[in-house]
């Protein structure tokens, strides 16, 4: 592994944290953290820490003897000062003569000595950085440390492969316990220069930062050159003959079989991320790979983002979904009984109780393809694929030099309920839509801004499809929560297809379509050009019948219904003068809703429209209000409140009719007017 270190960038660090008060230990510290967490490799995801013990200042200028340890949650890779919180050190050292401190009391202690109240929670593993009497002290989960850990004999491989200077420590969970087991084992040769714990990673340590980080990368880089020079090729299973499907292809019935089914048709949803490279599949095709899958994560917690194993499938034959799709909901419930097996068996430990988790995957692997990470959100299915690439690596080394043999299920268990591991990631309290995509059509226009935006702050994920590419994606970015833009003309079935594409290929399925986009013509009937009707029919019927059609077609494979949405107009069920050439076509749609409503409610999907009038957009724009208005006779705030209610009705009250239907469990074939009130257009 290449050693990153810079003193000229070590300095730079150090001189601009200075402009900000920070110490020149810390601000060192804060560098090397940084290099560490750079390197997926070395540490993932708020996994790993890092400490220096400094003196610090408190409010009545009293200086303290601290340890700045890592704070919990926060990632290395973007640790800032504050993310070291300073714990002062006297208590902490005194703690080593409690026979036992219980977690919860653990956490007290800590931060009871915090000498800022407000810093975040310091690590787990906080005593023993404390305990370790360097001023320089780093952790990693290193995935070539992992492959010589994650062994049935591992203390003496260690020795074999890192010499003398490294103390082995057998695993205990992080907490009290394994700090004074490590200072135990320390204290028992002090001339080591780190600490490798058995199943879990490796401590370095040393009186200046830049040593400190040195010897991680070193040992690392040895564990390295270990495995390279003793691994053997590894058996690989017969290649599958034929063609593949495509990820796209199977990722929503991936995403359908993991979904949570809470019954009456609620469903806790997931989102898909799909990683493939050479190396992945390479792992993929190693004839072992269920029992090495089912061995368990590499080090204790991974546990909390992919479960104690993956799912491992059957490779998807090319035109033949339906093979595939019995292959996954056979091996997803195998899963699920085994998780609630592990569940049964361990729950006894400790004396108590506990409710279980959620049982499905977070991880499957699936050979010719790639892996496919789940999560709740989009960040934590990435997380999913981020820490699965890892687990392949330490698990790939570990069998190319023995066999791959992490901590038993009883002991992941116990980090997997862990308070302190799932405090990490709590705050994540699902929101209405968690877990759920939504699609829009026209969605750069003014209602569908307003729709995506609403709806991503209800936590879906959004795709803002629009004829305006450019627009679309400024329309994502500014709705937030992951969305994206993408190109799309409904009127061409072959875009409109690429935007469901490219749906599932960023979230892997699609549970919320919004059939919004739309055009308007004037011109009296008896007139009208029929190309122009025709033109009209196309976007404001056999456009909603594209989207619609792409949207069935992923709610059958995702088995967990779906909602289907489209914006007809106050036209479709009231006819205004001029307007036939919109209002036909809408009426159709409305019925399109109706007929999807009626024949596709046996699976779960339900179709509801919205029904709006005078709203402000590129259907309605200013131009056509001014002139409008002026020819009634009217101001055009009297013009656009011209309702029973009398106030103008905006983008963001449609936004609002699209969300109750997203939400109302139990309602389809239903039209929602959103209008102020107008009693000529009312539903009879
Ligand atoms: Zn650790």
């Amino acid at each position: 592994m290449e050693n990153l270190w810079s003193d000229v960038e070590a300095e730079k660090a150090v001189a601009g944290y200075a402009q900000k008060g920070v110490s020149r230990d810390l601000a060192l510290c804060v560098y090397g953290t940084r290099l560490l967490g750079a390197e997926p490799r070395l540490v993932l995801h708020g996994g790993g820490n890092t400490s220096c013990k400094t003196v610090v200042k408190d409010l009545l200028d009293e200086s303290w003897d601290a340890l700045c340890v890592k704070g919990s949650g926060w990632d290395m890779a973007a640790i800032e000062p504050q993310g070291l919180p300073a714990v002062k050190l006297a208590p902490l050292l005194k703690a080593r003569g409690l026979r036992r401190l219980a977690d919860e009391d653990m956490v007290a202690l800590q931060r009871a000595n915090l000498v800022d109240p407000n810093a975040p929670n310091p690590s787990v593993e906080t005593l023993l950085h404390a305990f370790l009497p360097h001023k320089f002290v780093d952790h990693t989960h290193a995935t070539a440390i992992l492959s010589i850990v994650d062994q049935q004999d591992s203390q003496a491989l260690c020795e074999k492969a890192f010499g003398a200077k490294l103390g082995f420590v057998p695993y205990v969970m992080p907490g009290f316990a394994l700090a004074k087991a490590a200072a135990d084992v320390f204290d028992k040769d002090p001339s080591v220069e780190g600490l490798v714990l058995d199943k879990h990673g490796i401590f370095t340590f040393a009186e200046d930062a830049r040593q400190a980080y040195d010897r991680m990368i070193r040992y690392v880089t040895m564990a390295e050159d270990y495995v390279a020079k003793n691994g053997k090729p590894l058996a690989r299973s017969a290649a599958f003959a034929g063609d593949l499907a495509k990820p796209s292809e199977i990722a929503p019935i991936l995403r359908g079989a993991v979904a949570f089914d809470r019954g009456e048709g609620r469903f806790d949803r997931f989102i898909v991320n799909f990683r493939a490279s050479d190396k992945i599949r390479d792992f993929l095709a190693l004839g072992d790979l269920e029992r090495i899958a089912r061995a368990g994560v590499s080090t204790p917690d991974l546990v909390i983002r992919i479960k104690p194993t993956a799912l491992v499938l059957d490779p998807p034959k090319a035109g033949d979904l339906d093979s595939f799709d019995a292959n996954v909901r056979r091996r997803v419930a195998e899963y699920v009984a085994r998780y609630m097996d592990y569940f049964a068996s361990n729950d006894g430990r400790g004396g108590f109780s506990r409710s279980m988790l959620d049982p499905m995957p977070r991880l499957a692997l699936v050979p010719g393809l790639g892996i496919f990470g789940f999560g709740r959100t989009f960040k934590d299915a990435k997380i999913a694929s981020d820490v699965g690439e890892v687990w392949i690596e330490a698990a790939r080394g570990a069998e190319a030099i023995g066999r791959f043999h992490p901590l038993a299920p009883s002991d992941l268990f116990d980090v997997e309920y862990w308070s302190l591991e799932q405090a990490k990631l709590a705050g994540a309290k699902p929101k209405p839509l968690t877990g759920q995509v939504m699609l829009i059509t026209g969605g750069a226009g003014a209602i569908g801004a307003a729709t995506a935006k609403l709806f991503a702050a209800n936590a879906a994920h959004v795709v803002v499809a629009d004829v305006d590419g450019d627009k679309a994606k400024a329309v994502a970015k500014a709705a937030g929560n992951g969305a994206i833009g993408v190109p799309c003309d409904v009127t061409d079935r072959t875009s409109a297809r690429l935007a469901f594409e490219a749906a599932i290929a960023t979230f892997g399925g699609l549970d919320i379509v919004i059939s919004n986009a739309g055009a308007a013509w004037e011109g009296a009937i008896g007139d009208l050009d029929e190309a122009l009707l025709r033109k009209s029919f196309e976007i404001n019927f056999f456009a909603h019948q594209t989207v619609a059609q792409n949207a069935v077609r992923i709610f059958k494979l995702q088995k967990t219904g779906g909602a289907l949405l489209f914006n007809t107009s106050k036209q479709a069920v009231n006819p205004g003068a001029n307007f036939g050439a919109y209002g036909l076509p809408k009426a159709a749609t409305l019925f399109l809703s109706r007929q999807y409503a009626l024949e596709y409610g046996k699976i779960g999907v339900r179709s509801n429209a919205v029904n709006a009038d005078r709203i402000r957009s590129g259907i309605l724009t200013d131009q056509m209000i001014a002139s409008r208005s002026s020819a009634r006779g009217l101001s055009e705030r009297e013009y656009m409140s011209g309702n029973l209610l009398g106030f103008e009705v905006k983008a963001e009250h449609v936004a609002e009719a699209f969300l109750h239907h997203a939400l109302a469990e139990r309602t389809t074939g239903d039209v929602t007017t959103v209008d102020g009130g107008n009693i000529a257009a009312a539903l009879r």
